[in-house]
């Protein structure tokens, strides 16, 4: 972790941030990616799944019209805000800054709280010396979800995150081992082949993240996995276990 990968971490934010905006009109390609191999059973759940949401969506039933944007980025969009303005307000303060104005609406852009942050960074590091961990898991995690939106996310990818339920342990390692990887699934049915999702799995290599059953989402054969509509809820995880950890 340094200084200068959070800094371009911000800034990579900053420059993806039209990217995500253009993306949130319906039309706009994300690329299908071919998924991992899902057993017969559990195929057979997905395509249910997608059923019930692709009924839910479909524009014949009553009362019900197919929404023109993405609603999953517009949600991430105004996360995305919100992450920025709380980041931002915790570098003003620690550096003896007037706090920024909240987002008057939500759809206003990030970027001059992120600007403020990459301003303000240096000094909030030297006056708080947790200060740079905790802006980098967040800043982390926000390209990370940003990437994900625009599918440019690759199977198998690490995340820069320790699981908070196992908490990095293994048998080689106490803790910090980054076990937590994107994995992409494919949920396709026979009018809709191309589809698939991003899960967040833990692959522990010793199977030793067991987190309660509640707090799993779904499982990517004995792994713990996260849907993105859960990603919000993981990551205020993430940061409680930073917190307590
Ligand atoms: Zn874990």
């Amino acid at each position: 972790m340094s200084l200068e990968h959070t800094l371009a971490t911000l800034q990579k934010i900053i420059d993806r941030w039209p990217d995500l905006v253009a993306a949130r009109i319906k039309g706009t390609p994300r690329p299908a990616i071919p998924g991992t191999h899902l057993s017969d059973n559990g195929r057979e759940r997905m395509n249910q799944q997608r059923r019930d949401d692709l009924a839910d969506a479909d524009d014949r039933a009553p009362g019900k019209t197919i929404p023109p944007l993405h609603i999953d980025i517009l949600d991430l969009m105004t996360k995305l805000l919100t992450d920025a303005h709380t980041l931002a307000n915790h570098v003003m303060q620690t550096t003896g800054q007037q706090p920024l104005p909240p987002p008057i609406s939500t759809a206003m852009s990030p970027r001059p709280y992120l600007k403020r942050i990459i301003e303000f960074l240096p000094q909030a590091c030297a006056d708080d010396e947790d200060m740079l961990e905790a802006i980098t898991e967040k800043a982390d995690l926000m390209h990370d979800e940003i990437l994900m939106a625009l599918g440019e996310v690759f199977d198998g990818q690490r995340l820069n995150a320790v699981c908070p339920f196992c908490m990095g342990r293994t048998s080689k390692r106490l803790a910090g081992e980054l076990t937590m990887r994107v994995r992409i699934r494919d949920i396709g049915t026979n009018e809709h082949p191309n589809l698939a999702e991003f899960l967040v799995v833990c692959e522990n290599p010793d199977g030793m993240c067991q987190p309660f059953a509640r707090e799993v989402d779904t499982w990517v054969g004995t792994n713990p996995a996260w849907r993105y509509p859960r990603w919000p809820w993981l990551a205020k995880q993430l940061h409680t276990a930073r917190r307590v950890g």
